[in-house]
């Protein structure tokens, strides 16, 4: 059914809930001597990275979300700056939801500090005073120092706008018959979804200011956009439900950023041996084989005056395979990978990516996997038999690291990449769980500073 079939909301059906400065407010309720500081948390412990998160005190002294370790000193000098911890801060998304829970259902997490609740009538009509209440629960289970913000509105989209609107430990509600006049004020940029090249294209099209984006139809929004996002947009914004389909898997990668002394061959094979087996967990935790390797190298580039590094070098390598998910298929490949690497690269990497892709369902391959079939290509005999053997095996050493710890068996040396958390990173979208983290659980008050 298209959207605008469905139905419009005309009262406030949706709560949209974002916390502030997740990661930061996040360490600072697990470590009571952070809270009250500018405190800056970071992918690893390394000078030369940028932050991912910043404490409300340093926000308050100038500070940006992102600002590197370098810019931020010079702002605030006392700075603190601790390691992002994963595990941790999954632990804690899902001890939050359970107390949202008590005072309404979740519908949807849209990220590791994003989520949505549908709203009966009843609800909706209590306004601010629902909101604060959630707040309250909030702050008793934990702390006041882990501060949300929330928007009532029609549709997920306003309700989302709603909570960005009054950071941090913001409120806002907003009505359908309110609009465009409510978001007038709102610089197109502050839209969830309207990147600077957005802007650029909006900008491009005529539209300078939330009135013009609220005139344009539903086509001239798809038109802008490029694609049916636009008209999902143009739905959003007038009261229309917006359903996504569900997106197919396509692929497993996880990517590192190379701390300076892991950029030598021999270290830069250790990480992508890691990140390999990670990716391969995933892809046999989702029942699914993989018949493309990309390994990825980028690097080279140079540092601009304002700090931001932009890498101008990149090599990427391919291989093809039968359908596979056993580590050793694909350390065997990465391994040829690796060695047309030390050929051809040219440059220090910066950062390494893995990707297994081409995937492919066990269902439309055979049900048994013994059976060599024409779907599972021309491997037969003793060939076809050491991959299944090798696939068992993996799935064993899966079962070994769920029963007892991540630490507990590797195929190869297992060495700590920097950074830590391989292939269990907290990404827009994906929230890990505990079978995806390769190493002990981090206690909750250990917090990690950075050691310079
Ligand atoms: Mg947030």
């Amino acid at each position: 059914m298209p959207d605008h079939m469905r139905g419009k909301a005309q009262g406030i059906e949706r709560l949209y809930l974002d916390f502030d400065s997740f990661f930061a407010t996040a360490e600072q309720y697990l470590n009571p001597d952070l809270r009250g500081k500018p405190v800056g948390v970071v992918p690893l412990d390394s000078p030369n990275t940028g932050c991912i998160a910043v404490s409300r005190e340093a926000k308050a002294r100038g500070v940006k979300s992102s600002a590197t370790i370098r810019a931020a000193r010079q702002i605030a000098p006392d700075m603190i700056f601790v390691v992002a911890r994963h595990d941790v801060y999954v632990r804690l998304h899902n001890r939050i939801l359970e107390v949202i829970e008590t005072c309404l259902p979740v519908a949807n997490v849209r990220s590791i500090d994003e989520l949505v609740c549908h709203l009966l009538p009843s609800e909706a009509k209590q306004g601010e005073a629902l909101a604060n209440r959630i707040k309250q629960a909030l702050a008793d289970n934990f702390s006041p120092v882990l501060t949300c913000s929330i928007g009532m509105a029609p549709t997920e989209l306003l309700a989302k706008i709603g909570a960005e609107m009054n950071k941090p430990n913001g409120f806002a509600e907003i009505h359908a018959d309110a609009l465009p006049h409510a978001l007038n004020a709102l610089s197109l940029s502050k839209l969830p979804g309207v990147s600077d090249g957005m802007e650029k294209r909006l900008i491009a099209a005529g539209v300078h200011c939330f009135e013009d984006l609220w005139r344009l139809a539903p086509k001239q929004a798809r038109a802008i956009w490029g694609n049916v996002e636009g008209e999902r947009f143009w739905n959003g914004l007038h009261g229309f439900h917006v359903e996504r389909p569900k997106t197919k898997k396509r692929m497993f990668g996880h990517s590192r950023m190379l701390p300076t002394d892991w950029r030598t061959p021999d270290k830069v094979e250790a990480c992508a041996r890691q990140l390999t087996m990670s990716a391969a967990r995933r892809l046999r935790r989702a029942d699914l084989f993989a018949t493309k390797v990309t390994l990825s190298c980028r690097g080279g580039g140079y540092r601009s005056a304002t700090g931001s590094r932009k890498d101008d070098q990149r090599w990427e390598w391919h291989a093809q395979l039968l359908p596979a998910r056993d580590d050793r298929t694909f350390l065997r490949t990465l391994r040829s990978g690796l060695q047309v690497a030390r050929k051809e690269m040219g440059f220090r990497p910066r950062s390494i990516s893995v990707m297994l892709h081409g995937l492919e369902e066990e269902a439309l391959m055979t049900g048994d996997l013994f059976d060599v079939s024409p779907a599972r290509h021309t491997e037969t005999g003793p060939a076809r038999k050491a991959s299944a053997d090798w696939e068992r095996i993996s799935a064993v050493m899966d079962k070994l690291r769920i029963a007892h710890g991540p630490d507990s068996i590797s195929l190869g040396p297992r060495c700590d990449v920097p950074g830590g958390y391989l292939g269990a990173k907290i990404a827009f979208g994906r929230i890990p769980d505990a079978a995806d983290f390769n190493s002990a659980a981090v206690p909750d008050e250990q917090t990690h500073f950075c050691s310079f």
